[in-house]
């Protein structure tokens, strides 16, 4: 079965054996990745984004599926800027996080795991389900969040971390109620530093359409809200596992080995490394 289709009673193939499923996962192009930061290269190419309609607010159905927590959201929210060549509009977001408060983001930095990660889902405007988009090398594009532990709750998370807490079961679901996409994410100006590569799905079936954005400044949350919004039935292995397997099924898959370049936007990471 997929990833997607797990349940604790009956655990799905590893990463390792998802090429059987689908031969997408056996690609070179294949997400997520360790983001080598010496190794990246400014672009000026990538321009900050202008995130439209996300100060909207909505309701969502907000739904736990045991490794990971997905709110569908209404289309109306679109990303422009970022060197995408068309609008992208929202599909979806989801959090990944860790084993028992563990580390858990899918992406990591310089091979250094984040508590978790949060993926916006965007698909080309031109698209009007995520199933087309993902026929289109460029169809989808993902903007990645990581966050970090601090000392001070952030506010702007209690609906989330409210309604997680009447999920803690793996396939319950609830309604987020009047949510905005920007309450989740830093204020524009914070967000021009990012690194861009061509990747696929995380998850079968891996499809290599995705253009993935991962920002640099991670989304603070206290220990509690960390601990809150964790599942703790959750019985997925945990990321770290997933991506070693699937690190030696493909062991290109760190870019900066094979030539690709990741991108930063703005000088003043450059100058942090001299
Ligand atoms: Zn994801």
């Amino acid at each position: 079965c997929y990833q997607s289709q797990h349940t604790c009673a009956t655990p799905c193939n590893g990463p390792e054996k998802w090429y059987h499923a689908n031969k997408d996962c056996e690609g070179r192009a294949q997400s997520p990745i360790n983001i080598v930061h010496r190794k990246t290269l400014p672009d000026d190419r990538l321009t900050p984004f202008q995130f439209r309609k996300y100060q909207d607010s909505f309701s969502g159905l907000i739904k736990n599926n045991g490794h990971s927590v997905q709110v569908n959201v209404p289309h109306q929210p679109y990303v422009i800027g970022g060197d995408l060549e068309t609008p992208y509009k929202v599909v979806q977001f989801h959090l990944h996080w860790g084993k028992n408060g563990g580390p858990g983001s899918e992406h990591t930095i310089d091979g250094e795991q984040y508590p978790m990660e949060l993926h916006i889902v965007h698909m080309n405007e031109e698209y009007s389900t995520l199933e087309d988009a993902l026929k289109d090398p460029i169809g989808v594009a993902v903007l990645g969040f990581f966050y970090e532990e601090s000392l001070s709750a952030n506010r702007k998370y209690d609906p989330v971390v409210s309604a997680l807490q009447r999920i803690m079961t793996t396939g319950a679901n609830t309604t987020l109620v009047s949510v905005s996409l920007e309450q989740l994410i830093h204020p524009q100006h914070n967000l021009t530093n990012y690194y861009r590569y061509k990747g696929s799905l995380t998850t079968p079936s891996c499809t290599e359409s995705v253009i993935w954005t991962v920002f640099e400044k991670p989304i603070p949350l206290s220990r509690d809200q960390v601990e809150q919004l964790i599942n703790p039935t959750s019985c997925w292995p945990e990321v770290g596992e997933i991506r070693n397997v699937v690190f030696l099924l493909n062991p290109l898959k760190n870019y900066s080995d094979i030539g690709f370049t990741l991108h930063l936007l703005t000088l003043p990471l450059a100058v942090n490394n001299l």
